[in-house]
């Protein structure tokens, strides 16, 4: 064994990985053991192959042959025609059952030596079987007799080239004398000697970027190739990726450090891309692509979608020149990302620099500071297939954007609104914001910017934190100052942004009627103070934060209050008491407008301290762009041009638009119906698979993927017994580290680090149903005692998750008291970031390959990670993956599938009429008129008096939702039709809405997720 002295914590955990992955195989085929007692046949999951007679005798279709398969095989083109003979190494062991009376009675299974053959094969175009009888002879003589086999061959000559299909098919009788378990163990079969040519990948499309080549298919297995020409079935399907270099270049990494960019950028970044041209230049010229061309026999075809891929290449070459010349020649551009790296420098901990690619982006973008009315029409789409770094890349653009706004007379309102999909925003997330503003601030104060103070806004849907805070209860949900559970209930921080001290205290100020986070470090400069951040969603509308973080859902609310008004424009005045902040429209419980219940601020309102049209945000961010899909992605898209519409009313102007995503496939049209604008994405994708200018693999281990296509039980068992034996691993490494060490090969030294990093493993289903199973499953069917299960869902309330993370990053000093297991939803793929998660169980593909990809980079985030992949290999398309298992892990984001989405759907449709026009009536019309419009009776005087008609209000609205072209004639009679029926209500002297938001067919949506966000929907 290789010696373990100067072994790095590294090396020790990718051994250590590879010795896991060895025990978990092993406790699925049974290898290692001498007897059992129990049936074998209810316990192994891998290897095993079951009689033909019993397969047959089951359903007999396809789907349960792949549940407990009677053959393994192999799918081979072979290169040249027959007759073919070829060498089939058979390998495999028996379970046999001793009486009674046996030797070791209370484990009466044992299993046999290991039964190897080397089968001689010819054959003609008819195939056969072979060998039969001498594996007859060898079962028999390892003291099982009564077992058959035989390798078969079938010829299949009506492919466009003949394949054959070599299988070792278990052919014992179900039942016989002396024979006490049909099934075969530890199955293997090895072809050599037989001359092949590839297949082509037909689930991917011919591209000039991708190899397609597959040696040979595997039925029921994985194929490994261990020398050319040889071919071996494999029971699991490993596929091991590796940690990207952020740095693919000959030349000198350009200094791209928080410090350097903070006090001398220019020379950094012109180095940087000086780099990039050069790369560009020497892959992506028609001299290397013609040299390509020639040496890959590129197709014509080939090659144009080669030279569009170039063009896209130097158009982004030529953005990020502009966005360096910018900064040259624009001080406050300069000045505002010499700020934001001082701020990111400071709250950044654990690491120094930027990753090119993150600088990249902030240069592509950069213009829509100085142009941004040019800019506004691009939605800037940042891809992540590989590599992390996404939110403190969209941090750097919004203290950037923050900055500038400050430089430039903004001197308070918001910036940005950062949107995450649904319940998908992690309180880790949000303290990386609220981290970053706290810096942004300290700095801000240091260089002596004016304007107000850098905060954060919490605007989630229903669930999370209270929309407002009342002095009397008027119904359940009303939340007061005396209410259970308040004000700690809602703390979101998890520690103080400013001096990163986990006690926090929540605090209700009834003075000025704020919820409040303050630390309790008496070292910290804000020391029992508020810290910037508001949770209430009046306390956001009341004060404006610099960031708004939140739920896409949320963004249904500006059809339903005016105070949202404030997220696309002007509020309307500040109330004169401190503290209450700026106010909107007057209502019987806020007569002056001000949001503070009770306010005695009177009538008389101070004016807004700037140009109105300046309080527009700058920036609307959309996380997880390809989550925004189906009828939520049309609901979602008449709400942005809702947005448009109202802030290009307000103030004359459009917002940015900035999205992330973790595909490419069609983005550009999911952009152009999101958000009608023309989509563009960074960085443009590299020459080849996994490599460009910004990221090229690296040695160092990432993720070793495991499918697992589990055969005979349920997939709940071999997720038990997976989970199961990762506790065992540990738990003997705990007990006896010079064992486990010596046997793993790892220096004792790092046994300690190993139980933490390996020692708590997640399970992950697709569904809440899987999730919840799998939880309860495992506390009844382990070996191991005391595993501590915890679940982090949607379901799982705010305080509780905080407690979980808390735990798994600060682990108990006792083993046996951590969390062992984290049985996740997709809530975890978005945003946890535990370096302790190294581990996974998935129970299932989930729906789609983004999902795939999100959800396991949640694992190995700093070291080696492990995923085990248990397919439900009844589904096809479970069945179609682990065929094409290497191909995926590796070319994942080429299989992700092109995103539906339409704007036109009508059902939709009738969803959000009622959101356009009330939005239009609280922000528009409302403040326009100088009146109250808050009551039918009042809206249906204004509504005389202004000649409001159906037919305009209906031209208006389709023009928004931008369905008033030619063809969207039925689009057009349907709002007409709505609005008609509105009219109706409201000139109705007898009607019985007493709001505004009662009229017509259907009031405004109430949350974005009214709609089943995966429903399918048509036009
Ligand atoms: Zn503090
Ligand atoms: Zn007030």
């Amino acid at each position: 064994m290789r010696s373990t002295n100067d072994q790095s914590p590294e090396q020790a955990c990718e051994a250590f990985v590879e010795w896991l992955d060895r025990r978990v195989v092993a406790a699925g085929r049974g290898d290692g053991l001498e007897r059992l007692e129990v049936a074998p046949a209810g316990t192994f999951w891998l290897g095993r192959l079951a009689c033909e007679d019993e397969v047959r005798k089951g359903a007999g279709d396809e789907r349960s042959e792949r549940l407990d398969p009677c053959a393994i095989g192999i799918r081979l083109r072979p290169a040249s025609g027959p007759p073919w003979s070829m060498t089939v190494t058979v390998r495999s062991r028996a379970w046999v059952q001793d009486p009674k009376d046996g030797p070791v009675p209370d484990k009466r299974w044992w299993r046999t030596d290991l039964v190897e053959e080397h089968v001689s094969v010819l054959t003609g175009t008819r195939g056969g079987a072979f060998g039969a009888k001498e594996l007859a002879d060898a079962f028999a003589l390892v003291g099982a007799p009564g077992l058959t086999a035989e390798v078969r061959v079938d010829v299949e000559d009506w492919h466009q080239q003949t394949e054959l299909v070599v299988q070792l098919v278990n052919t014992s009788p179900e039942k016989a004398k002396g024979l006490t378990d049909s099934h075969l163990y530890e199955t293997q079969i090895e072809i050599s000697g037989l001359m092949t040519v590839p297949f082509q990948l037909e689930a991917l499309p011919d591209s000039f970027r991708y190899d397609r080549a597959v040696p040979a298919y595997g039925v029921n297995v994985g194929i490994d190739v261990p020398k050319p020409g040889v071919f071996r079935t494999s029971d699991t399907v490993s596929v091991q990726t590796h940690r990207p270099d952020y740095w693919n270049s000959a030349r000198e990494k350009p200094d791209l450090s928080f410090a350097t960019l903070a006090t001398n950028p220019l020379p950094q970044l012109a180095a940087l891309l000086d780099a990039l041209a050069a790369y560009d230049d020497a892959h992506w010229s028609s001299a290397a692509l013609d040299a390509r061309q020639t040496a890959d026999g590129w197709t014509a075809m080939m090659r144009a979608e080669a030279d569009r891929s170039a063009a896209e290449v130097f158009a982004e070459l030529d953005r990020l020149q502009n966005g360096l010349e910018l900064m040259r020649t624009r001080s406050e551009i300069l000045r505002a990302f010499q700020l934001m790296n001082e701020a990111i420098g400071l709250s950044a901990r654990g690491y120094t620099d930027w990753r090119p690619f993150q600088i990249g982006f902030l240069l592509s973008t950069i213009r829509f500071l100085a142009e941004p009315e040019e800019e506004a029409r691009y939605v800037d789409t940042v891809w992540f297939a590989t590599g992390g770094g996404k939110t403190e890349t969209y941090l750097g653009l919004l203290l950037t954007a923050a900055f500038f706004d400050r430089l430039t007379g903004k001197v308070l309102g918001v910036t940005a609104w950062s949107r995450f999909p649904l319940r998908l925003l992690s309180l880790q997330q949000t303290q990386r914001f609220a981290d970053a503003l706290a810096a942004a601030e300290v700095v801000r104060k240091e260089r002596g910017v004016g304007g107000s103070e850098f905060s954060l806004g919490f605007l989630v849907g229903q669930g999370g934190t209270p929309n407002k805070i009342v002095p009397r209860p008027e119904n359940d949900e009303d939340v007061t100052p005396a209410s259970p559970g308040m004000p700690g209930k809602y703390q979101v921080l998890l520690r103080c942004p400013f001096c990163r001290d986990e006690n926090l205290q929540m605090y209700f100020d009834r003075q000025r009627w704020k919820l409040e986070h303050r630390c309790t470090n008496p070292t910290c400069r804000m020391h029992r103070r508020a810290l910037p951040v508001y949770v209430v969603d009046q306390e956001v509308f009341r004060f404006l934060p610099t960031v708004v973080v939140g739920t896409l859902d949320k963004a249904a609310s500006i059809g339903l209050q005016q105070a949202m008004r404030g997220l696309v424009g002007p509020p309307q005045k500040v109330c004169s008491v401190p503290w209450h902040g700026f106010t909107y429209a007057e209502r019987w419980k806020t007569p002056n407008g001000c949001l503070v219940p009770d306010c005695q601020g009177g009538p008389v309102l101070k004016p807004l301290p700037m140009d109105a049209r300046r309080f527009a945000p700058s920036l609307r961010l959309q996380d997880e762009l390809h989550l925004l899909r189906d009828s939520l992605g049309a609901v979602d898209s008449h709400y942005e041009s809702l947005l448009d519409h109202l802030q290009s009313e307000l103030c004359g102007s459009q917002t940015k638009i900035v999205a992330s995503s973790a595909t490419l496939t069609g983005y550009d049209r999911q952009v152009d119906v999101l958000y009608r604008r023309q989509g563009r994405v960074f960085p443009q994708p590299g020459p080849r698979p996994g490599e460009s200018f910004w990221t090229v693999p690296a040695k160092q281990p990432l993720r070793r993927f495991v499918a697992v296509a589990p055969r005979g039980v349920t997939l709940e068992h071999v997720s038990d017994r997976t989970l199961d034996t990762l506790q065992h691993c540990i738990r003997d490494l705990l007990k006896d580290p010079t064992m486990v060490c010596a046997e793993a090969g790892v220096d004792p030294r790092h046994a300690d680090m190993l139980i933490s990093q390996y020692g708590t493993n997640v399970v992950y289903g697709t569904t809440l149903y899987d999730v919840e199973a799998a939880g309860r499953s495992l506390g009844s069917n382990n070996t191991v005692d005391g595993i501590n299960v915890e679940q982090l869902t949607g379901q799982t309330d705010f305080d509780e998750v905080r407690g979980i993370l808390e735990r798994l990053e600060h682990p108990e000093d006792d083993f046996d008291e951590r969390v062992h297991v984290v049985a996740a939803s997709s809530m975890l793929s978005h945003g946890v970031d535990v370096e302790r998660l190294n581990t996974m169980v998935m129970l299932g593909l989930p729906l789609t390959t983004a999902e795939f990809i999100q959800t396991t980079a949640r694992v190995g985030r700093r070291h080696p990670g492990l995923v085990y992949v248990l397919h439900k290999i009844g589904r096809e398309r479970d069945a179609q993956t682990f065929r094409h298992f290497g191909p995926y892990v590796r070319q994942g984001d080429r299989f992700v599938d092109a995103i539906p989405i339409t704007r036109r759907s009508r059902r939709v449709l009738d969803l959000t009429i009622a959101g356009v026009v009330a939005a239009r009536i609280l922000m528009l019309l409302e403040p326009a008129s100088r009146q109250r419009l808050s009551t039918p009776s009042r809206l249906r005087d204004y509504a005389r008096n202004a000649g409001l008609i159906p037919a305009q209000e209906a031209a208006t609205v389709a023009e928004v939702l931008g369905l008033d072209g030619a063809e969207d004639t039925l689009h057009k009679q349907q709002i007409l039709d709505w609005l008609k029926a509105w009219f109706a209500d409201l000139e109705d002297p007898t009607t019985k809405a007493r709001f505004i938001s009662e009229l017509g067919p259907n009031p405004p949506m109430r949350s974005l997720r009214d709609v089943e966000a995966t429903a399918p929907i048509h036009d």
